[in-house]
């Protein structure tokens, strides 16, 4: 049996589709991925005076949405981040534990009051 396989494969439309280049720019770095370690890293060099370009395929957040939660130690780093009273002043709400309510009784299977937080949070 035999297969055709292209001699350069990077040369294979079906593999490599060539795209019409519409725009070009300058810079000293370009992060690809807008989530949050791209996003945190292109905040980090632009604060460095460091030219950042971020490219993100998405238009929006109209898609599995992540982010429900956010743990202490995501707050640890949007802390250091100076960014942690601006994230807290969005609506939001707070869970300290996880109970069901069962025909008998209250169960709690999920306790996060001993979780220990950076001292400057005051959530
Ligand atoms: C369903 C779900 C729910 C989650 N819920 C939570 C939660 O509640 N709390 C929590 O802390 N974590 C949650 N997570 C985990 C969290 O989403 C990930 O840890 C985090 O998103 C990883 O960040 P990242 O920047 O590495 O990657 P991603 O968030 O995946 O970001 C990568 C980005 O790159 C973009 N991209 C990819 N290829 C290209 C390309 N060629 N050109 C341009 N852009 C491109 C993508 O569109 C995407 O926006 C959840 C994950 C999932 C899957």
């Amino acid at each position: 049996m035999t297969t055709d396989i292209p001699k350069n494969l990077s040369q294979d439309p079906s593999i490599n589709p060539v795209h019409d280049i519409v725009d070009g720019q300058t810079t000293d770095c370009c992060i690809v991925g807008g989530g949050p370690a791209g996003a945190v890293l292109a905040l980090l060099l632009a604060r460095q005076g460091i030219s950042v370009m971020l490219l993100e395929a998405h238009k929006d957040f109209d898609r599995d949405f992540r982010g429900d939660t956010i743990h202490p130690s995501v707050m640890e780093i949007m802390e250091e981040l100076g960014l942690s009273k601006a994230l807290l002043e969005l609506s939001h709400a707070k869970m300290r534990q996880i109970s069901i309510q069962t025909p008998q009784d209250t169960v709690t299977f999920a306790d996060f009051s001993c979780i220990s937080i950076h001292p400057t949070l005051t959530y």
